[in-house]
């Protein structure tokens, strides 16, 4: 059997929707390259908003009324499957209206109506533009997750033989697959969403299932920059970063990707691009490590919240790291941080977890005498670079000032600043590990 070249995976994210002949130019280009084109959409700008609005609003009849029309508006020329989606969206919403209590996997389908009804105005759009685009309903599809709605995970296994053979006969049949992003289909049979910002995961997946030569996930505006500009107005595009990188940056809240993107792709060892649409030239390539490059960059996590836990006897009793943890994730906490020497425990949290995390720590202070402080208000600055280590000396001595913890992998230096500095520290160690460290 003759070989077929490696698929490239385009992911066109809300925004970068909004002008089809603008997909169908990009497309193309990859075409000319000779590789076949898998395209992975998510919602039209700003829908899955309206959606989850809907959804905040259960009894809300006239405002789901208007949102189906406003779907209608926002999706001009939709063939009949498209328009059968906005009837069944009307049908969902009447369920929500009737059902008692909020179901999480009746919210993820009807979230999923965003997905596609993008799929099939794109795919309609661009075969007015000459391409042969088919709509793909990933649940149809077969990509399967686990049944976290709202949050769940692609399940690689399960997914690979029904995707690629779904997807690989459409090439074979020289079409161009539009595919949902955000959504597959879960182990019981339901709709289930992969949480905000999903479709670039989704994307990085379908790469990943595919064995793609690259997956390529065009926004709008930005591409991965060295912070967010309007905290730090001389930010700058960042042209290349490891996968281990690219993850930190996207844990410690970059908000240009899904967490969960870059896992698919590093272990299958795929080019990810990131790259705006307005500016062809600011591209993000995220690929394996290359020795001698140094990339950093800088994100801020705020508002949190700080415990500080004293031990008494701290290393006479072993354990207590572990207790703390675990009495923390059985109430269901999540931590941010966790900093230990051997007398005292700082726990770096979101606000809204404070209540429930001291009392589940309230056995821990009964019982080993322990003293909780805090909550202090804190900000987490984290620097993120390969062999960021080496920075320490770099450090101005001004964004250490109030420093009330401080963790580092070779990876990534975090430090928990009181709240009122964050901007400022965040500004000074720019300016010492990236602007300066360049000049
Ligand atoms: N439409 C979904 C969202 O807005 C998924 C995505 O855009 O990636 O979160
Ligand atoms: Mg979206």
């Amino acid at each position: 059997m003759k070989r077929r070249r490696a698929p490239v995976v385009l992911k066109f994210g809300g925004a970068s929707l909004e002008n089809p002949a603008r997909v169908a130019r990009d497309v193309r280009a990859v075409l000319a390259e000779g590789a076949p084109v898998v395209l992975v959409a998510s919602a039209r700008e700003g829908v899955t908003d309206l959606l989850m609005k809907a959804l905040a609003r259960p009894r809300d009849r006239g405002a789901h009324r208007e949102l189906v029309d406003a779907l209608r508006r926002r999706h001009p020329g939709l063939p009949p499957a498209g328009r059968r989606h906005l009837a069944r969206l009307r049908r969902l919403l009447t369920q929500v209206e009737r059902s008692p209590r909020r179901d999480a996997a009746l919210a993820d389908r009807i979230l999923s109506q965003g997905e596609r009804l993008a799929v099939h105005w794109l795919a309609r759009r661009l075969a007015e533009e000459g391409l042969p685009a088919v709509p793909v309903e990933a649940d149809h599809l077969g990509l399967i997750t686990d049944n976290t709605y709202g949050a769940s995970l692609i399940l690689f296994d399960r997914s690979g033989p029904a995707v690629r053979r779904g997807l690989e006969r459409r090439l074979a049949h020289g079409e161009l697959p539009v595919v949902t992003g955000y959504f597959g289909r879960s182990l019981e049979g339901r709709v289930a969403t992969l949480g905000r910002g999903g479709s670039d995961y989704a994307a990085a997946g379908i790469g990943a299932l595919l064995s793609a030569s690259r997956v390529e996930l065009v926004k709008r505006h930005v591409a991965v920059l060295s912070a967010d500009p309007r905290e730090v107005p001389e930010a700058r595009p960042i042209p290349e970063l490891s996968y281990e990188e690219a993850e930190e940056l996207a844990q410690f809240g970059a908000r240009v990707l899904h967490p969960l993107t870059i896992e698919p792709a590093r272990a299958s060892g795929i080019t990810l691009r990131v790259r705006s649409l307005e500016d062809p030239s600011v591209v993000t390539t995220i690929a394996p490590p290359r020795p001698g490059r140094r990339n950093r960059a800088l994100t801020i996590l705020r508002p949190l919240r700080l415990l500080r836990l004293r031990v008494p006897g701290g290393r006479q009793r072993p354990g207590i790291v572990a207790e703390v943890s675990q009495r923390l994730s059985a109430a269901g906490v999540n931590l941010v941080q966790l900093y230990t020497s051997s007398a005292l425990l700082c726990i770096v949290l979101a606000p809204h977890e404070i209540v429930t995390a001291i009392r589940a720590l309230a056995p821990v202070t009964r019982e080993a005498a322990a003293m909780l402080e805090g909550p202090f208000r804190v900000a987490l600055v984290t620097a993120i670079g390969d062999g960021v280590l080496d920075d320490l000396d770099r450090l101005p001595a001004d964004a250490l000032r109030g420093v009330e913890g401080f963790s580092a992998t070779p990876r990534a230096l975090s430090l928990a600043v009181p709240l009122a500095r964050g901007s400022r520290v965040l500004r000074g160690l720019h300016r010492a590990l990236v602007t300066e460290a360049r000049a």
